[in-house]
């Protein structure tokens, strides 16, 4: 097992740019040093064909982490709509086929719940992170949710994916028009971070001298 050395940098095995910025901005105040996946065309794609978000996060850490010897966070995450029965789940990046678009899954998400009344429209956002070590061992993994309602509008520009149709009931607002920085506190992600952090600072915590 390797042994972990004072904060190494960790590469964020994500290529989705909105998504790899937001994890950034959620582990900036904690002083990584955040490399993304794309400084390393080396690395190559994973192909994401795990049946669950656990499954694909630990595939994105495990794979390139043992390819490039470092330090690697993966991370799933997607949508479950409750009248779906939990699609477009480990899907939602691709849910509308080949050249999937957010706007194009937005699209085949509203054709799937035409006609579902508000009340039955509830959906989670779900987010798994993990850790792999340069050897690509799985070090550490961490999940969160966050429950919302699917709208039929669009509100907001903020955010990516689903969000301008994600409604968070208790603050009136989709994410796409809740601001970054509440976004940070209560989303799916912001839940598996507050798991992961602590545990992550923990994992490389220098031994008293
Ligand atoms: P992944 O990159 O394979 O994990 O795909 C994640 C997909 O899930 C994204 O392309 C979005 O469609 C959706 N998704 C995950 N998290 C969010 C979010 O915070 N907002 C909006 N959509 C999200």
């Amino acid at each position: 097992m390797t042994t972990p050395s004072a904060r190494p940098p960790l590469v964020l095995g994500s290529r989705n740019l909105k998504k790899s910025q937001e994890i950034a901005e959620i582990l900036a105040p904690w002083g990584f040093q955040v490399v993304s996946i794309a400084n390393f065309p080396q690395a190559g794609e994973v192909e994401e064909d795990g049946t669950t978000f656990a499954e694909n996060a630990a595939k994105k850490a495990a794979e390139p982490a043992r390819l490039l010897s470092q330090w690697v966070i993966g991370e799933d995450s997607g949508l479950m709509v409750d009248a779906l029965g939990g699609q477009p789940g480990v899907y939602s990046a691709r849910f509308s086929g080949a050249g999937a678009t957010d706007e194009r899954n937005n699209q085949k998400l509203q054709q799937e719940l035409a006609g579902t009344p508000l009340a039955q429209r509830g959906a989670g956002y779900v987010c798994s992170v993990a850790l792999a070590d340069p050897t690509g061992a799985i070090r550490l993994r961490a999940e969160g949710r966050c429950r919302g309602v699917i709208i039929e509008e669009p509100r907001g520009a903020n955010g990516f994916g689903y969000d301008p149709y994600f409604l968070v009931p208790e603050y009136h607002r989709t994410f796409g028009e809740l601001s970054a920085r509440v976004k940070h506190q209560l989303s799916h992600r912001a839940r598996a971070f507050a798991a992961f952090i602590p545990r992550l600072v923990a994992l490389f915590a220098q031994p008293p001298a």
